[in-house]
């Protein structure tokens, strides 16, 4: 083996450099972490988490970001001189990426109460809010909340709806499920697969006036008002310019001009029917897979590397150079893979205090994960020559390595290849994961399109042919490729 640790370690070199390349390339000096003086926001950017749906606060319209609460932040920029850079992240995720410092500020139909103040600034309210319960349209058997006894709700994770709907659960009898999208909780409901949703009654009385298969039979719960939060002591400018502008739009009336835009028609935004459908959703449906293709693409290359280094690594005679790859496939391989996009996500910037991108983050947990899988193909491939063509090779007067080289590697890759297909397939699949943390790829893209228009079976079916066409299409080229190179 002593021969071959020239190749590793070259490996290990050109993986890492390719790794803090791509970091910087991809995560510049983040808005997030440049110290910000109170002197003001003139020419600054700032990056601003949000919901994924929380229609008419913010949705998605032709693939676009748009919502009462978008229009505000980004009207209040352009009049406060400031830039914005919008993160679609999901209620919850966008309030963990608050507070890892991952985005600067939060304008997600976010309520202002006394616990979050705790850990937040907010902004003077905006919108009078507050919660109420939505049954499906067709259900007759459910008049208030006595009717919910052994029963399933669903609310968002770490709203106030859910909050209010378990202050209540133990009184009357019912069980609340947390769903992490307004868009899957309106659908288990319809579906049947809990009773009831708690949600912000703003936001269910836009979505029945959309048709979207709710009624609402209770009282609404008057709750807190929405406020634009940042952390607690942090970005105190900002906040001050958001008061300043939010100010200035109620005193000219441009407030009200937007909340009328959004409020008046809110059919408007539905589709009349599947072709419709199909080509209002194409494009930001194309631009979805563009992620997905890409995000694949550079991630099966970082796992390769990865995982032919690993795999090498795991053949070696040295107890120690085994025992670090045996470490990576487990670790790897025994852990969830939405468990390291969190991670990365989430977890590595309040470890470090460093941000990372959602590409880097994207690319580490799919190539990582799948980088160890890999290493167990390499490694059985290798190991499934037939010694003898090693000890043939070297009796033939070649080195190990060069035997290794000339010999055992070819033959090994081409038992190898249709593996690592399966892989690069499972790899695509997998990068829908990454949806959670608000990556832009292509069920992403799906799950916002259903959440502003309520169509979901058909979205999901558009999205689902676009992956089997994808990969049927990847399959293809990968079986061409394999036949060219491996004859
Ligand atoms: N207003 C609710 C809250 O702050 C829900 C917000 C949302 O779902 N985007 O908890």
């Amino acid at each position: 083996m002593s021969k071959m640790t020239g190749g590793p370690r070259g490996w290990l070199k050109v993986v890492t450099a390719a790794l803090f390349g791509f970091m910087l390339l991809l995560g510049p000096v983040s808005p997030a972490f440049a110290q910000q003086s109170d002197s003001g926001v003139a020419g600054k950017k700032f990056v601003i988490g949000t919901d994924t749906t929380f229609a008419p606060f913010e949705f998605r319209k032709n693939g676009e970001l748009t919502g009462i609460d978008m229009d505000l932040i980004r009207a209040i920029a352009k009049s406060e001189g400031f830039e914005v850079e919008i993160r679609s992240l999901g209620f919850n995720a966008a309030l963990q990426a608050l507070t890892s410092n991952q985005v600067d500020g939060v304008i997600a139909g976010m309520s202002i109460t006394d616990e979050r103040k705790k850990v937040y600034d907010f902004s003077e309210p905006y919108f009078e809010s507050g919660i109420q319960m939505a049954i499906a349209k067709g259900n007759t058997d459910i008049k208030g909340y006595e009717d919910l006894r052994g029963k399933t709700v669903v609310a968002k994770t770490g709203s106030e709806g859910e909050t209010y709907a378990k202050s209540i659960a133990e009184q009357y009898g019912f069980t609340v499920k947390s769903l992490d999208q307004s868009a899957t909780m309106y659908e288990s409901v319809k579906a049947g697969s809990a009773v009831a949703v708690f949600d912000d009654y703003p936001v269910l009385a836009y979505g029945v006036a959309q048709n979207n298969g709710l009624k609402t039979v209770t009282e609404k719960v008057p709750g807190g008002s929405y406020g634009f939060a940042v952390n607690k002591g942090k970005n105190t400018a900002l906040l001050g310019a958001f008061n300043d502008g939010l100010a200035k739009m109620k005193a000219n009336g441009e407030y009200d001009k937007l909340l009328n835009t959004y409020l008046a028609d809110p059919t408007a935004e539905v589709p009349s029917n599947f072709w419709d459908l199909l080509v209002k959703s194409f494009p930001a449906l194309m631009k979805g897979l563009g992620n997905t293709l890409l995000v694949t693409g550079i991630s099966f290359v970082v796992a390769m590397a990865l995982g032919l280094l690993a795999g090498f690594m795991k053949i070696s005679s040295n107890i120690v150079v085994r025992g670090i790859a045996t470490t990576f496939v487990n670790i790897f391989r025994g852990t969830p893979l939405l468990l390291w996009a969190f991670m990365f996500y989430f977890g590595l910037p309040q470890l470090t205090g460093v941000e990372i991108s959602i590409w880097v983050a994207g690319v580490l947990t799919l190539s990582l994960n799948s980088g160890a899988y890999i290493a167990e193909i390499v490694r059985g491939g290798i190991q499934s020559v037939d010694p003898g063509q090693l000890e043939a090779s070297r009796s033939l007067g070649l080195g190990y390595g060069k035997s290794m080289q000339k010999v055992v590697v070819p033959q090994a890759f081409k038992m190898m290849t249709p593996s690592l297909i399966n892989q690069l397939i499972i790899m695509l699949k997998d990068s829908s994961l990454l949806l959670a943390i608000g990556f832009g790829e292509l069920l992403y893209q799906g799950q916002q399109i259903y959440a502003a228009n309520f169509r979901v079976t058909e979205t999901l079916i558009i999205v689902g042919l676009i992956y089997f066409v994808a990969i049927m299409a990847l399959t293809k080229l990968a079986n061409y490729a394999d036949r060219k190179f491996n004859k």
